[in-house]
C-alpha cells in the first residue's frame, strides 16, 4: 500500500483536544476500536486516556505496523513505556522543551506523568510522549499574575493573564505531531491560520475607558491615517453624554466594554451592566459588533452572559491570550461567542513599570518582529487616557512597512468561522510523492504542509506534487533568551499591585 491518509485520530473526546486541533485545523476524528486500526487510515493516534487490554493491545499493532502514537500524561505506561514519573511542572524555557519553537516562556502549571523506557520493541511505528494534561490545561480558567519579558528594564510589565500558556501548548502539540508525521516520512498538513498565505495577521482594539472627546478624536485620526481597521470598546457610561461623536467613527468598528466599568461577579448585575451599554449604543443607531470586558476578566458566568447577549464575539486575556480564536468550553458546552485573544501588556502596564517611551515603542516593535518570524498573530490594545499616541504611530508604520496583513474584529471572526467550516480531507500517495485534497475548500482557506524542513502552501482541492517545497525558517534564534525564566520567580511588587488595584476596582 501507497497511499496513506493524513488524519489524525483520538482515544477519547476532550473538549480541549477539540479546541487545539480545530485551532490547528488539522483532519482528526475519535478513533473506533470495534475494528482494527490500520497504518494508513490514521497517520498519528493521539491517546489521551485509559484504555482497556484489548484496545492497548490494538494500539501496539497499529504502531509495530508503522503507525505512529503521542502518549499524554502517562497514558503509555504499561502500553508502550515500562515506567512513568509524577514531576511537578511550572515555568519551562522553550530550550527545555522543543528547541526554538515558541516565542515566549512556557507556563504549564500541575503535575504530570512522564513516561520513561519503552517496554515493547516500536518495530516499524513510532511513538512520543508529552507530559501534559493537555485537555485540562486548555480549559482551565485559572487566571494569575505574570510578568512579561522585555531585555534591559529594571521592573516587567505584569497582567493578570490565562495561567496556562495555551498558545504555546497548542504550538508544542503541533510540533510534536508533525515530528510523528516526519518520521513516518509522511506530509504533515493543516488548514493555514491566516487568511490565503498571509504569514500574520494585524489586528487593534481600543478601550474607550473615559477617554476625552480629543484623545479619543486623536487616536481615530492616527488610525483613519494608516487605515488601520480598528475595534472601539465603549464604556458607555463615561461617554453617555457624547456616545453619537462614535456614530462618526464610520470607517471603523464599534463594540461594548461595558455600562460601570465593573465586574460585579454577579449574574444578574452583570448581565444588566452589559445589556444597558448595548442598548444605550443601539439607540445612538450604533450596533455593536462584539464585546470585551473591563480588565479583560472572563469567569465561566461572564463567559454564559456575553453569549445569552448574542455577542459573536468577545476578547479576555485572563481566559487567554497570544494565541488563535477558539469558542470557549464553559458551563460544560461550548459558548458560540467566538474569542479573539490578544497581547496583554497596554502602555497603561509599561507606564506602571515606569518604562520611557523609547521603551514602550521598543516593546513593541520588538513583539512584532518576534511575532511574525514565528507567524503567531499580533493583536494589540489601548486606552486613549494612556496617551503615548507616537508609540502607536511607530506600531502602524511598523506594520505597514512589514506589508502585515490588518483585519478588523468583525473580518478576524468571520474568516475563523468560515476557516472552521472548510474541513477538507487528505490522502498521501508515496509512490507519486503527492497529496490529494479532498472537499470544499473556502477560497481564503489555504493549506500548509510541511516534510522534514520543506514546506509548501495549497491553494484549493486537487492533487498537488510535492516535488517543489521550500526551506522552513529557522526560529531557534529568534526566541527569549534562557535567563528571561527569572521573570517567573516571586516579585513583591504583585502583592502590592493586587492590593492597590482591589481598591481602585472597588471604587469604580
Ligand atoms: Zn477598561
Amino acid at each position: 500500500m501507497t497511499h496513506f491518509k493524513l488524519h489524525i485520530g483520538i482515544t477519547h473526546y476532550q473538549p480541549g483536544w477539540e479546541i487545539i486541533l480545530s485551532q490547528i485545523g488539522v483532519d482528526w476524528s475519535i478513533c473506533n476500536f470495534s475494528s482494527s486500526l490500520s497504518s494508513n487510515d490514521f497517520s498519528v493516534i493521539i491517546l489521551n486516556g485509559y484504555v482497556n487490554e484489548e484496545t492497548a493491545y490494538s494500539l501496539q499493532r497499529y504502531v509495530k505496523s508503522g503507525g505512529a502514537v503521542l502518549t499524554i500524561n502517562g497514558y503509555g505506561k504499561n502500553i508502550f513505556f515500562k515506567t512513568s514519573t509524577s514531576r511537578y511542572y511550572s515555568t519551562l524555557h522553550p530550550n527545555e522543551v522543543e528547541d526554538g519553537m515558541w516565542h515566549s516562556l512556557f507556563d504549564f502549571p500541575g503535575t504530570f506523568q512522564t513516561e520513561e523506557n519503552p517496554s515493547i520493541d516500536f518495530e516499524k511505528g513510532f511513538v512520543l510522549s508529552l507530559p501534559f494534561d493537555v485537555n485540562a490545561l486548555i480549559i482551565s480558567t485559572n487566571a494569575v499574575r505574570k510578568n512579561f519579558w522585555f531585555e534591559g528594564v529594571l521592573r516587567y510589565p505584569n497582567e493578570i493573564t490565562a495561567g496556562v500558556s495555551k498558545g504555546g501548548l497548542r504550538k508544542l502539540v503541533q510540533h510534536k505531531l508533525m515530528r510523528l508525521h516526519h518520521f513516518r516520512k509522511l506530509p504533515f498538513i493543516h488548514k493555514w491560520y491566516f487568511p490565503q498565505q498571509a504569514q500574520t495577521v494585524f489586528t487593534f482594539r481600543v478601550d474607550t475607558d473615559s477617554g476625552t472627546q480629543e484623545q479619543l478624536t486623536t487616536l481615530f485620526e492616527l488610525c483613519r491615517q494608516f487605515v488601520i481597521p480598528t475595534e472601539w470598546f465603549v464604556d458607555v457610561q463615561s461617554h453617555e453624554q457624547q456616545l453619537s461623536l462614535f456614530r462618526s467613527f464610520n470607517s471603523q468598528e464599534i463594540g461594548v466594554h461595558c455600562y460601570r466599568h465593573k465586574i460585579f461577579y454577579d449574574y444578574e448585575q452583570d448581565k444588566n451592566n452589559f445589556s444597558t451599554a448595548k442598548q444605550l449604543l443601539e439607540r445612538q443607531d450604533i450596533i455593536p459588533n462584539g464585546i470585551a470586558l473591563p480588565y479583560g476578566t472572563w469567569t465561566e458566568t461572564l463567559g454564559k452572559i456575553i453569549q445569552e447577549l448574542h455577542f459573536p464575539f468577545s476578547s479576555e486575556f485572563a481566559l487567554n491570550y497570544d494565541d488563535l480564536p477558539f469558542f470557549p468550553f464553559c458551563e460544560n458546552q461550548f459558548s458560540t461567542t467566538l474569542q479573539l485573544p490578544i497581547h496583554p501588556v497596554s502602555i497603561g502596564i509599561m507606564k506602571r513599570a515606569r518604562f520611557t517611551e523609547d521603551e514602550m515603542r521598543e516593546y513593541y516593535l520588538h513583539l512584532i518582529d518576534r511575532y511574525a518570524v514565528f507567524r503567531e498573530p499580533i493583536c494589540l490594545y489601548h486606552h486613549p487616557t494612556h496617551l503615548h499616541f507616537s508609540v502607536f504611530k511607530s506600531v502602524f508604520e511598523k506594520i505597514r512597512n512589514l506589508n502585515i496583513l490588518t483585519l478588523s474584529y468583525s473580518q478576524y471572526n468571520d474568516w475563523w468561522r468560515k476557516r472552521l467550516l472548510t474541513n477538507p480531507s487528505y490522502e498521501y500517495d508515496a509512490t507519486k510523492n503527492s497529496v490529494q485534497v479532498k472537499g470544499n475548500m473556502q477560497e481564503s482557506v489555504h493549506l500548509r504542509l510541511t516534510l522534514h524542513d520543506e514546506e509548501i502552501f495549497i491553494p484549493s482541492h486537487g492533487i498537488f506534487s510535492l516535488e517543489k517545497l521550500s526551506k522552513r525558517k529557522e526560529l531557534r534564534s529568534h526566541t527569549i533568551p534562557q535567563y528571561a525564566k527569572k521573570i517567573r520567580r516571586f516579585d513583591w511588587r504583585h502583592l502590592l499591585i493586587n492590593i492597590l488595584e482591589k481598591k481602585y476596582k472597588a471604587r469604580q
